[in-house]
Formats: C-alpha cells, structure tokens, sequence
C-alpha cells in the first residue's frame, strides 16, 4: 500500500468462522458479531466475512433480514481444484456481512475432529475467499482482520503462497489470537500441495516441531497481533502459557497488544432480554427474582435460601473441570446448588451428568447447547462459577456482571483484568489464585459467606451492575490500532 491513503472511513474486512447471531461455538462468534458493527460506529467501513453453515441462511430469513445473491461467486484453487461458494449479502445491526454458501464446505459442524490437509480445505477457501472480494462484492479491504487458526491462512497466503503472494502490498493484515491452546497444526507436507513456497517451510515461518502451523505463519506474517486481553496477552509470551509460541510471541512482541473484549450490550441487556421470565435492572431488580424462580423450576429444586452457582460454557479442561469435579462433593456438602450449561468432552459431561443423578437437589446439568437456558442461568444464579486453567477473555463473567450474577473465578488470563475480589476498591466479584480444588473450594465459601451477607452482596451485585462491557470501550484502540497501520 504505497503512498498517502485517500481520506475516508477505513476499509477493514473481518474474517471469522464463526459469528453470532449466524453460527456459534463460543465466543469467538461473539466477538466476530459484535466488534465490527461496534467499529462501524467509529466510523471505520467494517465488512464481515463468515460461511452460511448449514441452517444460517434460513435462519437469516426467519429474522426477516434480506439476502441479496452477488452476482459472482468466490472461487479458490486448492491441490488442483477449483472450489466455489455462492456469496450472499445481508446487513445485520447495520453491518454489511458477506455469507459463502457452499454445502460441500460449509456443512454441519463448524469445526472438525481431526484436523488433516482435507477437514482444513474450508478454512483454506474462507481465507482465499476474502482476497477475492474485490471481484465478487467490488470492494476492497485495506485491512483483513483475521480472527484464529481457521483464518490463519490468508496472512499465510500473502507472505509465501507462490500466487497470492504477489498481492501482500496490497493489504495489511491484523490477526488475532482468541485462544492460543487451538493452532491448526497439520502435517508439512500439506503446504506443497497448497501452492506454499518451500521457504515458508523453515522453523522461521510455519514449521513447528516437523509440522505446519496455521497460528504460527499467521504470528510471523500479520503485519499486527493482538490478544483479546491485557493480561493473556502477557501470559501467552510466557512458556508455561505460550503453548510453545512463547518465544516466537516474544521475539515479535513489538507488534503484539492484548485489547481487552467488549459484550453486545443491546443483546446481553437484563432490562430487555426477551428470552428471560422477566426484565429487570440495577434500578428495578424485582425480575431477578422471577427468573431465579423460574431457574429453580426448571432445576426442579424447591425454593430455599441455598445460593445458586450457574456455569455457562464448554466443558473442557481450559474451563477448569479438573479441579470442579473433584470439589462437587464438598461444594454441595457446604449447600451449593451448581446449575450447569454445557457441552464439550465426554468424560466431564459423564463426571457432571453422575454428580446431577447423585444430588438431584443440588446439581443440575444440561448437556448441550441452549441459548434460552444459558440466559436463564446468567439472570437466575446468584453467582457464576468459571474456575478457569487458562482463560483468554472470559466474555460469561462479563455477562453474569451485566445480570447482577456475582462472578466467583480464578485470576488469569481476561478474568484478572475484568473481576476483582470484594475486599478490594473496585470489588465486584470473589476471586481465587491456585488452580487447586482446595483454593476453589475455599473461594466458594467465602461466596456462601457474601450471600449470607446481604449488604455485601448488594454492593457486589451493583458494582458489576453499574460498569460498562461494551465494545465503546475497546473499539476506538482498535480503530487506533488500524490507522497506524496504514500510515
Ligand atoms: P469460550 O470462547 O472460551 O468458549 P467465552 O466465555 O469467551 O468462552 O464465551 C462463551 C460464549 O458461549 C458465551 O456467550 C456463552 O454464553 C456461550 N456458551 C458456551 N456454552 C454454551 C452452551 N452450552 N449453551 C449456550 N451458550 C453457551
């Protein structure tokens, strides 16, 4: 990009392959849906590109959205092949989102078991797709912001691929890392086959340990890295939790930045959450009753003053299931009530779901999916458990603080620059240290002790009411971030 730039909004494509309200796995959809209408309003010409899996374009429908059909397809060539996907249009929240539409691609599940030169093929076309939006949709980017390893490629492309690589002074590129423990790693020899050049195949550019790494060409190549907090962003250039990119992280920390995440606030809004029992507010708090009621219910648990602690989330071992499962039994002797939504791997879910069979009064579990019940769960809880490994951002704290649900965590990653303990000046939540049973074990108390409390827990509950989770906060840094880079 040679030269002064003419003046204007910025052009920036974001792509992600997932993005709420289409697709969802976690929170990543969140942030790919939200940050760039947020950045919109300051004043950049954001645009999204994501895949229509299956049952997203008729869900746009449903919503009463328009679909306009661009006239040309996106086309990638890939090991010899051609592959094409239909690009659909809609504006949603007053963002511009391109959705390829290829069955062959795109299907039913978002993100494969095992990832190998042919479950990568997908992320392969959505990164070249975007190179081709300059044909397809007649505009073009002058920032590709790529989120995660399914968009690694496309700074991959523009630095080694024998094609597109021709294009790099084209675009600059800004990638960020939503979890570092996920890296796209496949075997070397895929890059060949990929139209890569041999010299990315150096322990300088995407090999790693006689593989290929996704996240790792993209670290080298991206002309900016940012993490979705201060703190992870500290922790990732560490080796115990750099998940073997600490020091590469270092040797660029020049242009790495952690910028914390922000929630949609019109969504996650207690006061108008249409899939709640009731609304309610820091003013008018009267519904969170109702809802803690009706949380009850669906728990099939009678009514007493036993403090409710609601999870929301994958139950994976970031999330800190090793050390919940061995606690449940002293949890629920101290008089918890753990009401979990989740799914993830099957010996947790099957550790979870026996703790739901033994102490029916104390544990529910719901194994899955469930938009309307993990709302319930953030309104109906009076506290919200994430007893994290490791945690990037963390957006379910921000949620639960938003619903007046006490946070109880451990204090990493996104969780120590957004909960602080209650004997602190700007306590909102009950935070603990060691990724230990028993330092879980303890924080939970000292929750009991706060609910017992009901002065604490007042001040508690407003503290988090009253502060701001949106993206107003974070979006001018990245639009910063963004004009420094074409300058
Ligand atoms: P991560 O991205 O690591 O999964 P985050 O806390 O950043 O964790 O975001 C998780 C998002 O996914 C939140 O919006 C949370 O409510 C949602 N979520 C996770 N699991 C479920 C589930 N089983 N049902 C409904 N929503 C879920």
């Amino acid at each position: 990009m040679e030269g002064k730039r003419k003046t204007g909004a910025l052009k920036v494509l974001h792509i992600s392959p997932e993005a709420a309200p289409f697709s969802k796995v976690g929170g990543l959809a969140d942030v790919a849906g939200s940050l760039p209408p947020a950045l919109r309003r300051h004043s950049a010409d954001c645009r999204l590109l994501t895949p229509a899996w299956d049952g997203v374009l008729d869900s746009i429908r449903d919503q009463g959205l328009q679909l306009t059909r661009l006239s040309r397809k996106a086309e990638a060539v890939i090991r010899w092949r051609i592959y094409r996907a239909t690009v659909w249009k809609c504006v949603a929240d007053g963002l511009p989102v391109y959705l390829l539409d290829a069955p062959d691609l795109f299907g039913n599940t978002i993100y494969p078991r095992d990832l190998d030169p042919d479950t990568a093929i997908p992320f392969l076309f959505l990164s070249l797709a975007a190179l081709d939006l300059p044909e397809t949709a007649l505009w073009k980017p002058e920032i590709i912001h790529c989120h995660d390893w399914a968009t690694a490629p496309l700074p991959a492309a523009l630095q080694w691929h024998r094609y597109f690589r021709h294009s790099r002074g084209d675009y600059r590129t800004v990638f960020t890392i939503h979890n570092l423990a996920h890296q796209g790693v496949l075997p070397l020899m895929s890059l060949e086959e990929w139209g890569i050049e041999a010299d990315a195949r150096h322990l300088g550019a995407m090999e790693f340990f006689g593989m290929a790494n996704l996240m790792k060409a993209a670290l080298v190549a991206s002309d900016a890295i940012t993490t979705v907090s201060p703190t992870y962003a500290g922790e990732i250039q560490t080796d115990a939790g750099g998940e073997g990119l600490a020091g590469l992280l270092r040797s660029v920390s020049f242009k790495v930045s952690g910028i914390l995440n922000g929630i949609d606030v019109n969504y996650w809004d207690p006061e108008s959450d249409a899939l709640l029992p009731a609304n309610y507010s820091a003013k008018d708090p009267a519904g969170k009753k109702i809802c803690r009621t009706s949380l009850l219910e669906k728990a099939g648990w009678p009514d007493d003053e036993r403090p409710i602690f609601s999870i929301v989330g994958r139950m994976v071992e970031q999330k800190g299931f090793p050390i919940l499962i061995p606690a449940l039994e002293t949890l629920v002797d101290l008089g918890c009530r753990l009401f979990i939504v989740g799914s993830g791997q099957p010996e947790y879910e099957y550790a979870c779901g026996k703790a739901a069979e033994r102490w029916p009064d104390s544990v529910f579990v719901f194994s899955g999916y469930d938009e309307p019940l993990a709302h319930l769960a953030y309104a109906g809880g009076d506290f919200f458990l994430m007893p994290s490994r490791f945690e990037p951002c963390g957006l379910s704290q921000l949620i639960s603080l938003r619903y007046g649900t006490i946070p109880v965590v451990r204090s990493v990653g996104g969780l120590a620059d957004t909960v602080f303990d209650f004997g602190s000046p700007r306590g909102n939540g009950v935070v603990f240290h060691d990724y230990t049973v028993q330092a879980l074990v303890e924080a939970v108390s000292r929750a009991i002790t706060v609910h017992r409390d009901e002065r604490a827990r007042e001040e508690l509950v407003l503290e988090g009411m009253k502060a701001n989770y949106s993206w107003d906060r974070s979006a001018p840094i990245y639009a910063r971030l963004y004009a420094s880079l074409l300058q």
